[in-house]
């Protein structure tokens, strides 16, 4: 089943979620968990989930790739920024074992300035605090641009990561196409290459999902601007080839671009489209 979707807005709970992205012909979605800022999230109504879960069999919708905040940094130089993104993730991953199986994915972090060996290190611990035996839900590192003093820009750094976490069976990778391209990974001239690279660092079977963007900027140019899917710097050939692509036709792709509902509902065409 070819998984296309996009990321939107959470509210009014899961079931409207569910219609929202059905009515844009999507069938796999990304929401954030809680406001971006933060700040406590509001509490989950069992009955609300019971209709969506009967809701998305029904259309068949499938995947929830739940992205946490932006602000979450767990390899935060400041305690409290890192102890913000302890409580959050803990929260967050109670939260998710509401819809059993699915996918959260969160930005690795910024090590601002400490190092990446240390950035590593903080990320691994915050994992390895938050992440429990029972749990269903597969936390997903997402591949980032390298802007600034991020980690994960590299494949062999979300390895790293992996490398030190206990329950390391619950964790898989996200591709986002505009971060790897930034963070130069030529997924335009030299798709196989990139996924060859990938499997050799982290291993194709930890790849879980794919955030389908167009970037504004250059190969290797770690800016992270999303485009529309027509207008960045990746033909639309390739965002073709991407879709089609064996390895990675089988993952949900979640839209980020920047969209409104009615340029979202177009993007999903275009893409089922060019999958054909
Ligand atoms: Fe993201
Ligand atoms: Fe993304
Ligand atoms: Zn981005």
């Amino acid at each position: 089943m070819f998984r296309i979707g996009c990321h939107i807005s959470a509210s009014g709970g899961y079931l409207a979620m569910g219609k929202r992205i059905d009515a844009l012909g999507g069938n796999t979605f990304a929401f954030f968990t809680r406001n971006p800022r933060g700040g406590a999230a509001k509490e989950i109504d069992q009955a609300d989930v019971d209709a969506f879960a009967a809701f998305c069999k029904e259309k068949d919708i499938d995947r929830i790739v739940a992205h946490a905040p932006y602000t979450l940094n767990p390899c935060a130089e400041k305690e409290y920024v890192r102890q913000f993104a302890l409580t959050t993730f803990a929260d967050d991953l109670r939260r998710m074992e509401y819809t059993p199986g699915q996918y959260y994915n969160f930005h690795p972090g910024s090590h601002v300035g400490q190092g990446l060996e240390v950035g590593i290190e903080k990320i691994a611990d915050v994992l390895n605090q938050v992440l429990f035996p029972e749990m269903t839900t597969t936390v997903l590192l997402e591949t980032m641009a390298g802007k600034g003093s991020e980690v994960g820009g590299r494949f062999d750094q979300l390895r790293a990561i992996m490398d030190r976490v206990t329950l390391s069976d619950k964790l898989g990778v996200c591709l986002d196409t505009c971060h790897v391209w930034d963070a130069g990974y030529d997924v335009v001239n030299d798709l196989d290459g990139v996924l060859t690279a990938f499997d050799k660092a982290v291993g194709l079977d930890r790849l879980k999902a794919v955030h389908l963007n167009n970037s504004k900027n250059p190969l290797g140019s770690p800016k992270d601007r999303h485009a529309k899917l027509t207008e960045g710097l990746l033909p639309l050939e390739a965002i073709g080839r991407i879709v089609t692509h064996p390895v990675l036709e089988k993952l949900p792709f979640i839209l980020e671009t920047p969209n409104d509902e009615a340029g979202y509902a177009a993007e999903i065409a275009l893409v089922r489209q060019l999958h054909g």
